[in-house]
């Protein structure tokens, strides 16, 4: 039997519906938005893009969006400037730098300058620190919206196996973290894995991602992760994202994976709609944080 199709694009505009309604009752409260800032530094294709959607999705929940661009010769020093006005501007909760940033611009040394109150897209080390201890201020947004997908799917995690593939700081570190926890926000089953992180140098990988009872790929190569390497009945999340000539696509090859798999998130149409709503989420707990 086919796999279930996992369409988050239709969960995250259900939780974007939930958020209007939070906001307006924040708006309400407070008598002012919970407002993001972005941060766009040169002018990418694909930044440009995802802080456009992103700034959109802000306008539909009723977020104030601000959008500050540099050139892409903005020197560190100009950007750090621009970070330190926002953290020092009380009208704004949330901030996020997209990156990449150019050459000259060291990026740890700015994610770093961001408030960790403001720190919505969880870089900041004391956002990481206290996520690895179990005690997260926020959660990272593509990982959390990992997880809100299986949640709200009815999947638990809790007791199987979960393989990520990918330890980048963005996407499968925080992950494979998340996975392991003894609690969630989202209940025990969101939580609890026995978790096997992967990347270049593991050693018979197509073996490991065999076992895996959920398996998540996070890679950033077409196609991947073959059906070969797939486990009939497994349950696939792919967070890839890859241009080509074909279309977008992701990391898992969505045709033979989803003859093998029980379930599968789709690229596009899957974990790309559900980081940016999981943003949202972010800014409005900032906004409320920041109240406190
Ligand atoms: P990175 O390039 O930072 O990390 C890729 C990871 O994959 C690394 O850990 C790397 O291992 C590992 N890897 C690369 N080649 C292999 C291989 N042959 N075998 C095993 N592991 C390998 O990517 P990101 O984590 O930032 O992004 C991954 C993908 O997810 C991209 O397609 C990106 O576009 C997408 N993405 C999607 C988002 C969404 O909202 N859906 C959000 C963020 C990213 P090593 O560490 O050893 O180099």
């Amino acid at each position: 039997m086919p796999a279930t199709i996992l369409d988050g694009k239709a969960l995250a505009t259900a939780i974007e519906a939930e958020l209007a309604e939070e906001v307006a009752d924040f708006v309400q409260n407070n008598a002012h938005e919970p407002a993001l800032a972005a941060v766009l530094v040169g002018d990418d294709p694909a930044s440009s893009i995802y802080v456009k959607n992103k700034r959109a999705a802000c306008e539909r929940v009723g977020m104030e969006s601000r959008l500050v661009r540099l050139p892409d010769t903005a020197t560190e020093e100009e950007l750090l400037q621009v970070v330190a006005e926002l953290n020092n501007d009380d009208a704004v909760h949330g901030i996020l730098v997209q990156l990449p940033l150019p050459p000259q611009i060291r990026e740890q040394k700015v994610l770093d300058a961001v408030h960790p109150l403001k720190d919505v897209d969880c870089f900041h080390p004391e956002n990481v620190g206290r996520l690895v201890q179990g005690r997260p201020r926020y959660l990272p947004c593509t990982p959390h919206g990992c997880l809100q997908i299986l949640h709200r799917s009815g999947i638990s995690v809790a007791g199987k196996h979960a393989v990520v593939v990918g330890r980048s700081e963005i996407v499968g570190k925080p992950l494979a973290t998340l996975l392991a926890q003894k609690e969630s926000h989202l209940g025990p089953g969101a939580c609890n894995a026995t978790v096997t992180l992967c990347h270049s140098r593991t050693r018979d990988l197509a073996a490991l991602c065999r076992q895996a009872d959920v398996l998540f790929a996070a890679i950033g190569k077409p196609k991947f992760v073959t059906g070969e390497m797939i486990k009939p009945g497994a349950v696939i999340v792919d967070v890839g994202i890859n241009r080509t000539d074909a279309g977008v696509v992701g990391d898992v090859d969505f045709a033979a994976a989803k003859e093998i798999a029980s379930a599968i998130t789709p690229v596009p149409r899957g974990v790309g709609p559900m980081t940016i709503v999981m943003l949202l989420y972010n800014t409005l707990s900032a906004a409320r944080a920041q109240l406190a």
